[in-house]
């Protein structure tokens, strides 16, 4: 297994910006993440790592090996695309095989190795099937034996799941999952689906329009947003635009409309928030930290009126209109009476649960 460093590296695609900058080490054994919208550059980045695209500026290294020119085919990299890229004529055998023929390796040792991943993808039994009498799932299991079979230091997967049903996908992430801390190897993992990426990786570089907004562990970039994008981003959340009224002590109180001030705590915010009386901050509040406030008064308490009640089972999630704002807020669903809407509602904004994005 090997570490990945990528050493402020750019990719332009002439005048077009493609990356910027990108500046990362990943650990040996590391599950890592490129998160972003469509077009911010995560396939790019993955690209130069395979060797696809070489960067414009900037350096690649596996461990202490500079691979930055280095062709795909002398990387050990193995690579699963979003549409698998079979060859839809062989059998499921043959498909995992072929990087072993092509590497010349004896007939028996590659027999041994393809069973032996078979099985670790939970295939075995398939090897005669044509990949066109397969599942998606099953497809997308052929793919990950066809980049492990190699055995290769690192393992790129570029939106892997995508192509298959939402039920299935959970079922995938978890088994790609497993396999990667069974086989302890180091991979990076392409997605534009944050619920993805915060439940596999280790960390997640969240990108935006080719620029590198924030690497952090899942819990970081969740509750340590730097900016408006990573907070709006990643998760719900309410985002409210304020004016920084006082600063005394640790409190920080702020002005979201004439009715509405709030305090929040000095800690609660990134390092890139400037913090001082008159400054304008993004204020993100989870929808789960919002509690529901037995009485109307009271410090962070907001008066408002239930203007959509979803009953999911577990939860129950209101969106409140508050002033010209609306509230977004989750319960757990603990029996009681959900409220409807034009109802009446108080909600209390706990202090700590105000985060300063930047
Ligand atoms: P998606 O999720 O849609 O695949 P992405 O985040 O992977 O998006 P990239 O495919 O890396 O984004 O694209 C980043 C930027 O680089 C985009 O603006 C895209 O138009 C541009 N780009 C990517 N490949 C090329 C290319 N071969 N030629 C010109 N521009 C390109």
């Amino acid at each position: 297994m090997s570490s990945v460093t990528l050493d402020h590296v750019h990719k332009r695609f002439g005048k077009a910006k493609g990356v910027e900058d990108v500046h990362i080490h990943i650990e040996s054994g590391e599950f890592f993440t490129f998160l972003g919208p469509s077009g911010c550059g995560k396939t790019t980045t993955l690209r130069m790592i395979a060797g696809f695209y070489y960067p414009t500026e900037g350096r690649i290294s596996f461990g202490s090996q500079d691979v930055t020119m280095l062709p795909p085919n002398k990387r050990n990299t193995g690579m699963v695309f979003q549409n698998y890229a079979l060859f839809p004529h062989m059998t499921v055998f043959e498909n995992i095989a072929f990087g072993l023929q092509v590497r010349k390796m004896a007939k028996a040792d590659i027999k041994e190795r393809v069973e032996r991943i078979m099985k670790l993808v939970r295939l075995d039994g398939y090897g005669e099937r044509r990949i066109d009498q397969l599942s998606g799932g099953q497809q997308q299991r052929v793919a990950l034996a066809r980049a492990l079979v190699i055995e290769p230091q690192i393992l790129l997967l570029d939106e892997p799941l995508s192509n298959l049903d939402a039920k299935l996908r959970e079922e995938t992430r978890y088994e790609i999952k497993r396999l990667q801390m069974e086989l302890g190897i180091t991979t990076i993992y392409v997605t534009h689906d944050q619920a993805e990426a915060m439940s596999m990786s280790d960390r997640i570089m969240v990108m935006n329009s080719g620029v590198v907004q924030q690497i952090g562990t899942p819990h970081e970039i969740y509750h340590r947003p730097v900016n408006r994008f990573v907070a709006s981003f990643i998760g719900e959340t309410n985002l409210w635009e304020a004016t920084v009224t006082g600063i005394e002590g640790q409190n920080v109180y702020v002005q979201v409309t004439p009715d509405i001030s709030l305090c929040g705590s000095l800690q609660q915010a990134s390092p890139q928030v400037r913090l001082a009386v008159g400054e304008k901050v993004a204020l993100s509040i989870r929808p789960e930290a919002v509690r529901e406030s037995a009485g109307a008064d009271g410090e962070n308490v907001v008066r408002g009126t239930v203007a959509l009640a979803e009953f999911t089972g577990a939860c129950v999630n209101y969106v409140t209109s508050v002033g010209p704002h609306q509230l977004r807020s989750m319960f757990i669903n603990e029996g009681s009476a959900v409220k409807q809407p034009g109802e009446a509602i108080s909600l209390h904004i706990p202090k700590n649960s105000i985060y300063f994005a930047g």
